[in-house]
């Protein structure tokens, strides 16, 4: 990794592999491609990991790769909630809809984790390759470009411009990706009926197992979160406008309603400022590659809420593009066959997550928001799922686990 300042002349860094984005994939990438002894650079825009909310759900296939990487026991050492079933209102029905335990994963549970906190461990752990260099403040602006292909990146951090060169440039900079609007890449736009506001309120002296609580025009997750709960809000897209007219009062009552163990301490929202919207997209790229470019993550597929998949798809998306890069790495540039290799092993895993996702938003999501809609009655789904558990085990297994599970095959290099 060699890093050029001549008297005049932009910054030039050097390495194999340059990653844009420091979120779970680029994170995860950047460790693997480190560990199999490749220079590899991450671009993370922000100076630090602490954002607001954004995908605390470490799911059993997540943890199972922190298992095949020997960093588990020192991953759950960090502060983190356990969900083991999935339990829902359907009106004043409650219903069991997922058991994590009946899946026969290694780590039977999800790990509720504030998303900074699995980015900075990855980053601390990744100290020990000296092939990875994390560079925060760092923000890619555009691609360089030879021969028709990708080889590198134009970025700017605190001291300026800095040209990044690299035999390969794989985005994980998210769903509003830079790289692949500047790759010329198409998104195909799938929709979304509704956007979440998501919030937390503080726990009174009560707890309940609910997940989702779902009556006529109105739907809300809540996530035990220990000290305190994170909620989530469904509401109609482009409806937050209308939302924030009908004042806080009326907000704050709507919420009460739907889930009264939060009357205690729905006071803790003071104002608009302590909701955040979340607008749902769920798209994905037609083709995910140019020569010498890779986009994985939700650069290449953003996912809806249902189901908290995001994090875990794009951690497969880094295990899976490791697996089949790494060595092509270490011996030259990956064509752009072998780069839509990683694209041919994870579509199908995405499509089929997506179609899940836009069933349940179709089915449940379009019922429950409805405006003066009846009162909602269990879907004949959900009812035959709850009352056969090993149906649990499967739907769990579904969530938790994924359509084609990524294991870590790519070597350590010392
Ligand atoms: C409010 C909210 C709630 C969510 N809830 C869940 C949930 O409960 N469970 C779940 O699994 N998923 C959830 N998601 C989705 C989940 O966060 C994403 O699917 C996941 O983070 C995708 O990971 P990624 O690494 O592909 O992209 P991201 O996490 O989006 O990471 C992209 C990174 O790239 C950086 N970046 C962007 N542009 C540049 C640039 N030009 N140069 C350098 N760096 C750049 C960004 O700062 C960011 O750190 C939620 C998302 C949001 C917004």
């Amino acid at each position: 990794m060699t890093e050029t300042e001549q008297h005049g002349a932009p910054r030039t860094l050097d390495v194999q592999c340059c990653i844009v984005g420091g979120g779970p994939a680029g994170m995860m990438l950047g460790y693997l491609l480190a560990r199999a002894g490749i220079e590899t650079a991450v671009l993370e825009k922000h100076a630090d990991f602490f954002r607001d909310f954004r995908g605390d759900t470490v799911h059993p296939s997540t943890l199972q790769v922190m298992d095949e990487l020997g960093l588990i026991d020192d991953f759950l050492k960090l502060p983190h909630d356990k969900l083991q079933k999935l339990e829902g209102y359907f009106g004043t029905t409650k219903l069991r809809l997922a058991d994590i335990s009946r899946t026969g994963a290694k780590h039977p549970f999800i790990a509720f984790m504030p998303q900074w906190d699995f980015l900075n461990f990855l980053r601390d752990k990744g100290q020990r390759y000296p092939k990875l260099k994390v560079l925060m403040s760092t923000e890619a602006t555009d691609l360089i470009w030879a021969n028709r292909g990708v080889c590198g990146v134009e970025a700017r951090d605190g001291d300026g411009p800095l040209a990044i060169n690299a035999r390969l440039v794989v985005a994980c900079d998210g769903r509003h990706s830079t790289v692949r609007a500047c790759a010329g890449l198409d998104v195909e736009e799938i929709g979304a009926p509704m956007d979440v506001l998501w919030f937390r309120v503080g726990k009174g002296t009560e707890t309940e197992s609910v997940l989702a609580r779902i009556e006529a025009g109105q739907m809300m997750i809540t996530l035990d979160r220990g000290d305190y709960w994170q909620c989530a809000y469904v509401i109609a897209k482009g409806q937050y406008d209308a939302v924030k007219a009908r004042g806080l009062d009326a907000f704050r009552a709507n919420i009460c309603h739907l889930a009264p163990i939060l009357k205690s301490t729905i006071a803790d929202i003071k104002s608009w400022d302590d909701v955040k919207l979340l607008t749902v997209a769920i798209n994905r790229l037609k083709r995910w590659t140019r020569p010498g470019l890779l986009c994985i993550g939700d650069a290449a597929h953003a996912m809806s809420p249902v189901g908290g998949v995001g994090v875990n798809l794009a951690v497969q998306d880094a295990v899976a593009a490791a697996n089949l890069l790494a060595e092509k790495l270490r011996n030259g540039t990956p064509s752009e066959a072998e780069l839509g290799a990683v694209r041919k092993r994870r579509e199908f895993p995405m499509r089929v997550t997506q179609a899940m996702q836009v069933m349940v938003q179709n089915n449940v999501v379009t019922m429950a928001l409805k405006p003066g809609g009846a009162p909602i009655k269990p879907p004949l789904f959900a009812r035959i799922i709850n009352a056969v558990p090993w149906l649990q085990g499967w739907t769990a297994r579904f969530l938790a686990i994924g359509v084609r599970p990524e294991h870590v095959h790519s070597r350590e290099v010392e």
